[in-house]
């Protein structure tokens, strides 16, 4: 069988033949949020409902953080600091280096956030995170509770100010920059059934905001959740079937076909050219010719 689906010819150029997409570990129930540590070789991720991080490295899995306060998306800072989002106290946290924990955003307008799920930390320093409400709609990825605030998408300066730049997003998840940051791209897993599907919408950076947002893809079948950039821009993006390759302008380029529900994805390994995917109950990873966007 062939792991991946060629939809552009130039696709072609981006897999690799001999290698195969790997289910590196499993067993879990839900799994996002993963995130690469080059300098421990390391890839952290949620299993979500078992309210834990784990870490996986080539000698196999541990545990990295019990109880994860129902943790959920994940990135590193420029400093390489380890920043959550955490559905159980509705907040997102910075892991400093020496362990102890600082709260980025717990609240909006005097009003509890309802369940930050993905983050991204821009050049300037400035956290960005989405806050769908998944986490506070069951007792199965949180603590079930009302809903105070819309499901915005939040800037934290680094002065720690916080402000709403996406109010009119159904469910706003993943987010990612291109690689120069002059377009924002935020998945909407809110709009679930036709004709009004699960999109990317693209906003262009102006003066550090996002402005002009139009749907840049329509992902199909669906299950827009985690999205990251490779260094020339191209998006790869969670769905139903695996992980699809979008183009700068939007064009679905081929698919890397996952045998169970995709969620998120990062870039890591050696090059950064390891695509590492959490799927539901595993995770697993295949070597590209691409490398991705990921600092540090
Ligand atoms: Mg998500």
């Amino acid at each position: 069988m062939s792991f991946f689906e060629i939809v552009d010819p130039r696709f072609g150029q981006f897999v690799l033949g001999n290698a195969p997409v790997k289910r590196i570990a499993t067993g879990f129930d839900w799994v996002e949020g993963p995130v690469w540590f080059g300098d421990a070789g390391a890839l952290l991720f949620s299993d979500i409902p078992n309210n834990r991080i784990l870490r996986w490295t080539v000698e196999g899995i541990s545990t990295y953080r019990s109880p994860s306060n129902y943790a959920n998306g994940h990135t590193r800072d420029r400093q390489g600091r380890l920043i959550s989002c955490e559905h159980g106290l509705r907040r997102v946290t910075r892991t400093e280096w020496d362990g102890s924990i600082t709260v980025i955003a717990d609240g909006y307008a005097g009003k509890r956030l309802n369940s930050p799920n993905d983050v991204i930390v821009g050049a300037d320093g400035a956290i960005w995170f989405t806050d769908p409400h998944y986490g506070i709609k069951t007792d199965y990825e949180g603590y079930r509770a009302e809903q105070e605030v819309p499901c915005n998408v939040y800037r934290v300066d680094p002065s720690g100010q916080i402000e709403a730049v996406i109010t009119d997003m159904a469910c706003p998840n993943g987010l990612a920059f291109s690689p120069d940051e002059t377009t924002l791209y935020v998945a909407d897993t809110g709009r679930m059934h036709e004709p009004d599907p699960q999109h990317i919408m693209a906003f262009d950076m102006s003066s550090g905001r996002p402005r002009n947002g139009r749907i840049f893809h329509t992902i199909a079948p669906g299950c827009a959740d985690g999205i990251r950039v490779d260094s020339v821009g191209n998006l790869w993006s969670s769905a139903a079937d695996g992980v699809h390759c979008i183009s700068p302008q939007g064009g679905l380029m081929g698919k890397i076909l996952v045998p169970e529900l995709v969620s998120n994805l990062c870039f890591g390994g050696r090059a950064k050219h390891q695509l590492f995917i959490t799927a539901t109950t595993s995770v697993y990873s295949v070597i590209l010719n691409r490398k991705g966007v990921q600092w540090p």
